[in-house]
């Protein structure tokens, strides 16, 4: 009986010493350098170049650039990058299925484009607001451009360069204010963000002071718009807006910080 306790007592000194020897896990010390890594930025893809961002390219021979289906817009000529195409498709059928009908009426425009648009503006060809003569109203050059960039970017200088944004029903605040065009925005407000999208240009005041004025039916697809941002970010300058009537007052405007970055700081997440 001594003995067996002996033995008892032996047989757990043993234990003891080998559940104590088993290795104890290490700590990573390379673990914060790794989520550093993680965590930067990946590069900018390859297609976004300067070019690309300011609209220098064709609209119908880009390999990002598909055309939308008749169904999705109120045109059968309207263009729009393929990724935000494809989450556009899916937000439409969600909404849809809710009683609620998207329709694009704008949505891929490059600088030749839009040099149309601005420079119709300008000469009073097209009217601002429906009623505004600019070339009548505005003798002064930067005035006249402080005018037009209510509402329309300078060429060079549009989302809609990028295929990411897009119009939809009315260019008309008061549409999206009551009945279908209310039922639209409060619906747009709640979802658009899951399928990436999101408004830049919201009322202005003090958490956005510069840029265009409200457009409750400009969208724009995220993910790949804050890449086009980042590489505007890295190589973009006022400079660089040439080639069209008034395009001198980039500068003095300093369109990169106040129209280009004016936007809902939300979309910038
Ligand atoms: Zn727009």
């Amino acid at each position: 009986m001594k003995y067996n306790l002996i033995f008892l007592f032996l047989l757990g000194i043993t234990y003891i010493q080998c559940t104590s020897e088993k290795p104890k896990p290490k700590t990573n010390t390379v673990l914060p350098e790794t989520i550093n890594q993680i965590s930067a930025p990946d590069p900018i893809p390859e297609y976004i170049d300067l070019a690309f961002v300011m609209g220098k390219f064709t609209i119908e021979n880009h390999h990002k650039i598909v055309k939308i289906d008749p169904l999705h817009a109120d045109n059968a000529n309207r263009y729009m990058h393929v990724e935000a195409y494809d989450a556009f498709k899916k937000m439409h059928t969600a909404a849809a299925k809710e009683g609620v009908q998207l329709k694009i009426r704008s949505a891929a425009r490059n600088f030749d484009y839009q040099k149309g648009i601005w420079e119709r503006k300008w000469s009073g060809a097209t009217l601002l607001e429906g009623s505004i003569n600019a070339a009548k109203s505005f003798d002064n050059p930067k005035d006249r451009a402080v005018a037009i960039l209510k509402y329309s970017s300078m060429p060079g200088s549009s989302r809609h360069h990028w295929g990411t944004d897009i119009d939809i029903n009315a260019f008309d605040n008061s549409y999206f204010e009551k009945g279908d065009g209310k039922k639209v925005y409060e619906w747009m407000l709640s979802n658009a963000h899951t399928y990436g999208y999101c408004q830049p240009y919201t009322q202005k005041g003090t958490e956005r002071p510069n840029g265009y004025e409200e457009e409750k039916w400009h969208w724009s697809f995220l993910p790949v718009a804050n890449d086009c941002l980042r590489m505007i970010k890295k190589e973009f300058k006022n400079e660089l807006i040439t080639g069209f009537v008034g395009s001198e007052q980039a500068t003095a405007l300093d369109v990169y910080t106040n129209f280009i970055f004016g936007i809902n700081k939300s979309c910038l997440d």
